[in-house]
């Protein structure tokens, strides 16, 4: 579904969507294009092998593998950074690939700039190779674009980032500053904050292979072919990543060369014989010889994924790198039962949506039957007809949530029309519904990568935020009562003898409470009034502690200037999640670990504290 006015393409330029031609912007000819990029790519390859000539080949070969190691681990752990660190992680795979080895070292002087220049050449080849694919498929164009020419990504390329015109607004300035990176997955961020474990696998490995294939078109791991081989690398993989990483970290390794078994062909035969435990020979054999023993061309890197070196014979496990691949294929695994995994995210997605919605001050019930309105039927056909309903007595919100990871702009508007047509009906059926006829219907079309601010009359909105921030302005916020007291919780917290690094679900350890309700971990206190506390926490999964709201009541406050709690203290607590979505959580219990005078001097105990401490210690010093 091109340009509805021209029928020509549309092109995506980084504030907004727009059609080339009804936008007079000025395409440049791809195959000229393609050529010049040809020729650049020969010239960075010739220049590869002469500087290749004058680098310390063991230097260059063993730097290369411990960043690459380093970039791997960034891009599975750190969002913010996923798409600068998989870059970097193409460059070092493509460097490895075409190092060669050479005995004679031409110049022993400025070995580190030459490895930055064959680096910068990795770099520029695996980029402008992206580029080429691209261009050959269509899948981008370059453009003029105010005289300077751009490569732009075209409608027949998946949706893979959300336009500025979208974000670039007040409500998303809660974005950490330091992010550089405009194709951040903003839902992604608030969902790791919000402590939605339930998707974090899927959300991951989408993302691990969205950006991987945004730079780099070429397919990474060509041998796999179908959902059962793809099942199989990942099991492998995961396998000898979780053992390695496991028993690097035991021998202490973890600072160093944590990311990498070294090892010969003798050992390699060893780790072999121990995976035939779990998996038959012919499978190991495949994992092992597609990814080591040298056959595909320049721009496919599997088989420079395990790789030995040409002067000491070793050879290199890369745990991260595999860890990271496992990852990427994991989400391809989920083919087999691709529509019930779909399904159940969509669905997932829609219940915490539907949770969210008690936050505001509106109603979430059918008026007649008492039936939550979610996956609501069609009052004639009896299929479902709204994802969620919710009302007051003037306004009544319809929300479609399609939760895709990379979707063609054009499935989208076809989600968005066929949406629009539901919206009219329901807005001339009120009363068959069991609604006010009179009410004003307002559609809100939720998708991660929104395309556009609006279509029509339905709202588009990329987040649970802004979703959030739309819903606050038709309804606003519902007045939660806190809690004073829940019998049997108070106990809980001397029951533990550890730290308590991250939150614990109680309804996973005590039967009698409610799963995704009470939890309880450690902190450090940041400041505190009457009606709020601010506490710095970690999670397994963000890339690094951050502080967090709690609502407390008056008795709570009391009781925190009464035990002389003060900024920098550790303390143990409980909370309680209110709306069911975290948007509203209360601080119940609490007792204090440390004073903030116990950890100021470095002390082993702290290990686990230590993210928090450097969080605070980081939030004390910009003060
Ligand atoms: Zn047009």
């Amino acid at each position: 579904m091109p340009c509805k006015k021209c029928g020509s393409i549309r092109i995506f330029l980084p504030h907004k969507i727009v059609c080339y031609k009804c936008e007079d912007i000025n395409i440049l000819d791809s195959k000229k294009e393609i050529l010049k990029r040809k020729f650049k790519i020969k010239q960075i390859e010739k220049d590869f092998l002469k500087i290749n000539g004058f680098v310390n080949y063991n230097t260059a070969f063993g730097s290369a593998i411990v960043n690459r190691e380093l970039a791997a681990r960034e891009a599975i752990y750190s969002v913010k950074r996923r798409t600068y660190s998989i870059k970097e992680w193409l460059a070092y795979t493509f460097l490895l690939k075409n190092l060669k080895y050479h005995k004679i070292i031409k110049s022993v002087k400025n070995v580190g700039i030459y490895f930055r220049k064959l680096l910068d050449l990795s770099r520029n080849a695996i980029e402008i190779n992206n580029e080429i694919v691209c261009l050959q498929n269509k899948l981008a164009f370059i453009v003029n674009l105010n005289g300077n020419k751009s490569f732009v990504f075209s409608e027949k390329e998946h949706l893979h980032y959300v336009p500025e015109e979208i974000f670039n607004e007040d409500e998303f300035r809660f974005r950490p500053h330091d992010i550089d990176d405009k194709e951040i997955n903003i839902e992604y961020m608030f969902m790791q904050e919000s402590l939605m474990y339930p998707m974090h696998d899927i959300y991951l490995s989408e993302d691990i292979s969205r950006v991987l294939k945004k730079l780099h078109h070429n397919r990474i791991l060509p041998f796999i072919k179908n959902t059962k081989q793809a099942n199989k690398f990942a099991q492998i993989g995961f396998e000898i990543s979780n053992q390695g990483l496991y028993t690097n970290k035991i021998l202490g390794k973890e600072y160093f060369d944590e990311g990498v078994i070294l090892t010969d062909s003798i050992s390699l035969e060893k780790i072999k014989y121990n995976l035939s435990n779990i998996f038959n020979h012919t499978d190991i054999n495949w994992f092992f010889n597609n990814l080591y023993y040298k056959k595909y061309g320049k721009y496919t890197l599997a088989d420079s994924i395990i790789i030995q070196d040409n002067e000491n014979l070793l050879i290199s496990i890369p745990l991260y790198s595999l860890l990271l691949l496992c990852y990427a294929t994991k989400k391809w695994v989920k083919d087999v039962t691709y529509g019930t995994i779909k399904n159940e995210k969509g669905k997932i997605m829609e219940e915490y949506i539907f949770i969210f919605l008690n936050a505001y001050n509106l109603i979430t019930k059918h008026p007649l039957s008492g039936k939550s309105l979610i996956r609501v039927p069609h009052p004639e056909k009896g299929q479902e007809i709204a994802d969620i309903i919710g009302y007051n007595s003037n306004n009544l919100v319809v929300i479609e949530c399609k939760f895709w990871n990379i979707p063609f702009l054009h499935k989208l508007e076809n989600e968005l029309q066929k949406f629009e047509n539901n919206i009219k009906y329901i807005t001339q059926n009120l009363s068959k519904f069991g609604f006010n006829k009179n009410l004003n219907v307002i559609p809100i079309f939720y998708t991660p990568y929104a395309p556009y601010k609006s279509w029509n009359n339905i709202v588009i909105v990329p987040s649970v935020f802004k979703l959030g921030k739309v819903l606050f302005d038709i309804f606003g916020s519902k007045e939660i009562k806190l809690i004073d007291e829940i019998p049997g919780l108070k106990q809980i917290i001397d029951m533990f003898s550890i730290p308590l690094r991250y939150p614990v679900d109680l309804g996973e350890i005590f039967k009698k409470f409610e799963m995704n309700k009470y939890w309880i971990q450690d902190g450090i206190v940041l400041k505190f009034d009457n009606e709020e506390i601010l506490v710095i926490i970690d999670l397994p999964y963000s890339s690094s502690a951050f502080g967090i709201y709690f609502d407390i009541t008056n008795k709570t406050y009391n009781e925190l200037e009464k035990k002389n709690i003060t900024s920098g203290d550790i303390i143990r607590f409980i909370t309680v999640n209110l709306s069911g979505t975290w948007s509203i959580t209360q601080m119940l219990y609490f007792q204090k670990i440390f004073n903030k005078t116990d950890w100021f001097f470095y002390d082993p105990k702290f290990e686990d504290y230590k993210r928090i401490i450097n969080f605070y210690n980081y939030i004390k010093r910009k003060q």
